[in-house]
């Protein structure tokens, strides 16, 4: 009786490690899109993707999907190891659903209004990836874990 929270707790990292997953897959997909549209689609005699405000924008969301990847690699790697610790499964939750806010929401503007029509996948990526930051522990909690790890060795 009144196991259920260490019940849940027991699994609860592995499913933040699927979390951080699927959105690595939905952002490499807007990423994917928002490349494309910047090469082909041409404003003031050039494709946008010359334009630096569009270019640099790129450039971060590859790095920043790389920064996430590596992350939930890393972690998932240690978990079947059995040396994976909750800072580390929190970390690449917590990468992967902001990347996937951040690189959905500049896919759609670099395709400014056509970002938001239904032909695209883009709008709805971006509504989904919403619940990402609140389900299987909200942002707010993963840092929580993760600080945890970090204070407890000094005794706080
Ligand atoms: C579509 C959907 C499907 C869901 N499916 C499931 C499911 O299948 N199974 C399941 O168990 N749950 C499910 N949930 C629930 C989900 O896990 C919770 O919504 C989530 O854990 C946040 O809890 P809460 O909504 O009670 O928010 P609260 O805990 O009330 O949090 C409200 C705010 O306070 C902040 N906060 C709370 N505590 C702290 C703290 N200690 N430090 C700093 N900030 C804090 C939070 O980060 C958040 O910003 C689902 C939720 C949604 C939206």
């Amino acid at each position: 009786m009144h196991k259920g929270f260490e019940v849940a707790n027991s699994w609860l990292g592995a499913t933040r490690l699927q979390v951080a997953s699927t959105c690595l897959g939905r952002a490499e997909r807007a990423l994917g899109h928002a490349i494309s549209y910047a090469a082909e689609r041409k404003q003031f005699g050039q494709q946008i993707g010359k334009f630096q405000g569009v270019s640099f924008k790129l450039a971060d969301m590859a790095m920043e999907l790389k920064a996430a990847e590596l992350l939930t690699r890393e972690a998932a790697w240690k978990y079947d190891q059995g040396t994976v610790t909750e800072a580390d499964m929190s970390m690449a939750k917590l990468k992967a659903t902001e990347v996937l806010a951040m690189i959905a929401d500049e896919a759609i503007q670099i395709h400014g209004g056509m970002g938001l029509m239904d032909e695209l996948p883009l709008e709805r990526i971006w509504r989904d990836a919403r619940v990402e930051r609140i389900w299987e522990g909200t942002s707010e909690i993963q840092r929580h874990i993760i600080s945890r790890e970090l204070l407890r060795p000094h005794g706080a």
